[in-house]
């Protein structure tokens, strides 16, 4: 049995996708594939509707409506049979996020107990197996195995094993499950 802490943005939550269609529904914009690849959309936006998303975000109840990424509840029902599996989530970042985030787990994956669910600053803090996380360069410091979740910022970064979304974590993780 392995201890694996799995992310909640990008990885569990489909955030992006979330953030592109709050900012079309705004502004009426639109971001192709390829203009997210390698880019953090921060970095993308004009400056004041990078404010405004900011914002949306600190006032917490976006995190509430999020949608799954495909496949996670399936695969992350049966990992918890077979492993310890707890959900580790920067969420201090956004204080108002928390009970939204709580409440979004509870209700898409309640098989995950309360006691599961780890919401913290810096996730060096955790310790676990392996962690799977969209976003490497904030976690130097763990000292498990990352698994970087494939998304479209992360994809230049390098010397990390991939898992290209949650059918790839089940071949990684459930193989010899039956
Ligand atoms: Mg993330």
């Amino acid at each position: 049995m392995l201890r694996i802490a799995l992310d909640m943005d990008e990885v569990l939550a489909d955030t992006a996708r979330a953030e592109l269609a709050w900012l079309h529904q705004r502004y009426g914009s639109r971001w192709s594939p390829d203009a997210l690849v390698g880019k953090q959309l921060a970095d993308l936006l004009p400056p004041a509707h990078a404010a405004a998303l900011d914002a949306v975000l600190h006032e917490g109840t976006f995190f509430a409506d999020l949608p799954v990424m495909p496949g996670a509840v399936e695969v992350v029902a049966r990992l918890v049979e077979h492993h310890q599996v707890f959900v580790v989530s920067a969420a201090t970042e956004y204080p108002a996020s928390c009970v939204p985030k709580f409440t979004w787990l509870r209700r898409h994956f309640p098989f995950i107990r309360p006691e599961q669910i780890v919401f913290c600053g810096d996730k060096t803090i955790v310790a676990a197996d392996h962690l799977v996380d969209d976003n490497a360069h904030r976690f130097a410091g763990f000292r498990g195995e990352l698994l970087l979740f494939d998304s479209p910022h992360n994809a230049g970064v390098q010397g990390y094993p991939r898992v290209r979304g949650w059918a790839d974590v089940a071949r990684r993780f459930l193989t010899a499950a039956p």
